[in-house]
């Protein structure tokens, strides 16, 4: 290292590979000082002037700013704000063409300066050795400082290098043609920049500063060496004119003879490299306080009257650079951003100057030919011989024109420094550092997109395994004990297990359950252990069992409420309806005719069964009055009468009672509820009650033709002594005994009329029982139902009537005069037996009354 470093005191340098000699064209630019150019009528400044990322915004449109105001404020890794280089008005903030061979656009603040060139307040730190490390970087990054050489890199990152650094290099080679930037920056701060190198001593605290200059620069190499006499770490080392010596890993060999690994950075071996602009924009930073909005670049060409040096603000168009220097265009002019081995022809000069900007080569057609059309490569190996980083630049250009990006990689591409040697010396014209420059382009983005499907993959095998954990963990906290390995013992009690099972299924089987019970003893002995795992099952079994039988009896226990309810509802439905019964029994006696008819048709049963006990009792009367004596005729007569009118009243009281119990035996739902009938069960009852209703006016024509034969035979002697002469008190029985089958005949009708109503009603009850129970507005079809069946129970009870009053009339007739009514109609059986009967009793009583006057006589 010592040795090293003493040769290095000692001048030598080390010769790097390849390299050309172009023609300097230095002079051109170089002769005068530096300018200082007026504002200029609008600032076009891009967020992005270096190699990172944005800063964040932090103005907007409209608003006035002082120079040196901070545009934006750095946020991510190697973003690095931008400053206003003056005071004005942010007139826009939108995309404009970048300073770059594509132009694609970038985010440009659009200032309008006031003229006033006023400076924000600024913090100078003239005794910089008091601050600290992170003071120092924070001040350099805040000031918005990059790589002022081309790279822009941020010059923070470098500053604040954790490796330890032997060599700080000020690359002040300048190698490119036309291009002086630094060689008169030099020439009138060298001191300033040696006070950037002493901040940077501070920072990284190398064992050596190597200042390299080209030996075609010795008002720069006498004013470094002047700045720098007082401090032997600086080193002032002139190296020979070729290019690119300049280059970055071409300067640390020659100054160092340490070569920076393929892939690798300078900082790898120890050094660390600087541009003197960069370091002159430090200590402004440091020691003024003032960050970076302004640096020299080179306008220069032959259309340029005036070519030299300026101090141009960052975001001067380069139409006002130009401008400014005396520009004169010619046919087809060119306008190169840098020099004319590694610039780029600008698409325009609305382009504003960023912090890379060195150089405006504005060259005639004489200076700076255009190219002619590319040739096939004829394989003279003339680019690797120039070639400064050891490439076989013909490989990687077809490598590269078939995108064969392995390859590039695979033949170093990307320690290409795009210098253009290769270009500029290939007879073939082929562009080789454009086909290099598209290829590193494309094997970036697929590296930016490769590393972005690594990191989506890596995020779905991350969120994969972590879904499997939660899937297992789901499964661990639902899955039952681990199954252990099966042992003798635990046999055992799988058979024990099965036969429970079994004896389960088989209650009934005694002799399973013995035996399972004898396994599970033998298991329990044999295991000494605890019961197998199917006892939670047998708890289980045994707890349903006793819900079972729990349910079972809650059930009973409700059914039998449910009985004893159903009892005492129906007791409480019987009353009910026997209180119905009785009510509806004397409001029928009251107002017949305003009966229901429900209750008509409960009345017409009662009447039916009290028609035929009637007619039982007028049997059993009949046959006994029969039974009786002829003797006294009269007595007999009036007792039955009286026995007739008794029995009446009984079957009355009895059919009132036999109505109530048929009520409440038969239909105590319908007396209960009042329910509406089935339409079945309305048709039957209907039927029933006409057939009881006509067997009851059968039974009833009976009764009376034969109450008005024994009333004709016992009241009506006169008539009977017709063909005997009666006495005067026989004739006056006779008369009473006519004038009350008369009143008989009467109530016979009337009955009859009254069976007929409660018949209608009841065929309409039957037959419609809602409207009727509802009193509900019947149809016309309805009515007129109604209206029919009214008109023929009318016509029937019409028609019964005159059949009564036939009968009767007949049955007088008879009892006075039986031959005429032999003759005029024919009599039936029964009734000629009457009629005999009648004739013979009146006979007898003729016959008694005439013994009875011969005796008085
Ligand atoms: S441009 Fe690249 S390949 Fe061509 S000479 Fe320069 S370093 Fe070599
Ligand atoms: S200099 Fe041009 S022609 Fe010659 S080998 Fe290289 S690419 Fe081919």
């Amino acid at each position: 290292m010592e040795k090293l470093i003493q040769q290095i005191k000692q001048g030598k340098v080390w010769p790097f590979a390849g390299g050309i000699h172009p023609p300097g064209q230095k002079s051109l630019s170089n002769a005068n000082p530096i300018t200082r150019l007026p504002l200029p009528d609008k600032l076009v400044v891009p967020l992005k002037q270096h190699i990172g990322a944005n800063g964040q915004l932090i103005v907007e449109k409209g608003q006035t700013v002082l120079k040196g105001q901070a545009l934006t404020k750095p946020v991510a890794n190697w973003s690095v704000p931008v400053h206003a280089p003056t005071s004005g008005i942010i007139t826009d903030i939108c995309q404009m063409p970048s300073a770059h061979p594509s132009a694609l656009p970038e985010l440009s603040i659009i200032i309008t300066p006031d003229g006033k060139d006023c400076w924000c307040e600024l913090i100078p730190h003239v005794s910089f050795a008091d601050l600290s490390h992170d003071e120092l970087i924070n001040i350099i990054h805040n000031s918005g400082i990059s790589g002022m050489g081309g790279a822009g890199f941020p010059t923070y990152i470098k500053a604040d290098s954790r490796k330890p650094i032997e060599f700080l290099i000020v690359n002040a080679v300048e190698c490119e043609p036309y291009i002086t930037a630094d060689d008169v920056l030099m020439r009138e701060h060298a001191a300033q920049i040696v006070s950037g190198i002493k901040i940077m001593q501070q920072l990284l605290c190398p064992t050596l500063t190597i200042i390299g200059i080209e030996d075609n620069k010795p008002e720069a190499i006498e004013a470094m060496k002047l700045a720098a006499k007082d401090d032997e770490s600086i080193v002032v080392q002139t190296v020979p004119t070729v290019y690119p010596s300049g280059g970055e890993r071409q300067l640390i060999q020659l100054l160092t003879d340490k070569e920076v690994p393929s892939g690798g950075i300078p900082a790898d071996i120890g050094v660390l490299v600087h541009n003197v602009g960069t370091l002159y924009a430090i200590e402004q930073a440091v020691i003024e306080g003032k960050p970076l909005i302004e640096r020299v670049v080179t306008v220069t060409g032959n259309t340029i009257h005036n070519a030299g040096n300026v101090w141009a603000l960052l975001g001067s168009e380069i139409k006002h650079l130009l401008d400014c220097q005396g520009f004169s265009p010619v046919p087809q002019q060119r306008v190169v951003m840098g020099g004319p081995m590694m610039g780029f022809t600008l698409p325009t000069v609305r382009i504003g100057v960023i912090k890379t900007t060195n150089c405006i080569l504005a060259p005639d057609h004489n200076e700076l030919a255009e190219p002619g059309p590319e040739q096939a490569c004829i394989r003279c190996s003339a680019c690797a011989d120039a070639c400064p980083a050891s490439l076989l630049p013909q490989q990687l250009q077809w490598f590269a024109k078939s995108k064969e990006y392995d390859k590039l990689k695979e033949y170093n591409l990307f320690d290409c420094i795009e210098c253009g040697a290769c270009a500029y010396v290939c007879p073939s014209e082929i562009p080789l550092v454009q086909y290099y420059r598209v290829a590193k382009v494309e094997i970036k983005e697929q590296q930016a997109e490769k590393v972005k499907a690594e990191r989506a993959k890596e995020r779905f095998e991350l969120r994969k395994e972590r879904l499997e954990r939660e899937q297992e963990a789901r499964q661990n906290r639902h899955k039952r004990k681990p199954a252990i390995t099966k042992s003798a013992d635990e046999k055992q009690k799988v058979a024990d297990a099965l036969a429970r099972v079994k004896s389960s299924d088989e209650k009934s089987d005694n002799k399973s359950a013995v035996a399972a019970a004898i396994a599970r003893a033998k298991a329990k002995k044999n295991s000494g252990e605890l019961e197998p795992d199917n006892s939670e099952v047998a708890k289980e079994r045994a707890a349903r069992k006793e819900q079972a039988r729990a349910y079972k009896a809650q059930k009973e226990a409700g059914s039998s409420t449910d009985e004893t309810t159903e009892d005492k509802k129906s007791a409480v439905a019987a009353a009910i309806a026997r209180a119905k019964a009785k009510k509806a029994a004397k409001a029928d006696e009251a107002t017949p005719s305003e009966k229901s008819p429900v209750d008509d048709k409960k009345a017409a049963v009662a009447a039916a069964i009290a028609r035929a006990k009637a007619k039982k009792a007028a049997k059993v009367e009949e046959a006994s009055a029969t039974e009786q004596p002829p003797a006294d005729d009269k007595k007999a007569a009036v007792a039955a009468a009286i026995a007739r009118a008794k029995a009446k009243k009984a079957a009355k009281a009895d059919e009132a009672k036999a109505s109530l119990e048929v009520i409440a035996a038969a239909e105590p739902e319908q007396i209960q509820d009042s329910a509406p009938l089935s339409a079945e069960d309305k048709k039957k009852a209907a039927v029933a009650a006409a057939i009881v209703r006509a067997k009851a006016k059968k039974a009833a024509k009976a009764d009376e033709a034969k109450a008005s034969l024994e009333v004709t035979a016992a009241g009506e002697p006169e008539q009977i002594q017709d063909s005997a002469p009666l006495s005067a008190e026989d004739k006056k029985k006779a008369a009473v005994a006519a004038v009350a089958a008369a009143i008989a005949r009467a109530k016979a009708k009337k009955a009859a009329k009254a069976d007929e109503a409660k018949a209608s009603l009841e065929v309409t009850a039957a037959g419609e029982p809602e409207q009727i129970q509802d009193s509900a507005p019947l149809s016309a079809e309805d009515k007129k139902k109604a209206a029919v069946a009214a008109a023929i129970a009318r016509a029937k009870a019409k028609k019964a009537a005159k059949a009564d009053e036939a009968k009767a009339s007949l049955e007088v007739t008879a009892v006075g005069e039986p031959e005429q009514i032999q003759d005029s109609a024919p009599l039936s059986a029964e009734d000629k037996k009457k009629a005999a009967v009648a004739k013979a009793i009146a006979r007898a009583k003729a016959k008694k009354t005439q013994q009875e006057g011969s005796d008085k006589s």
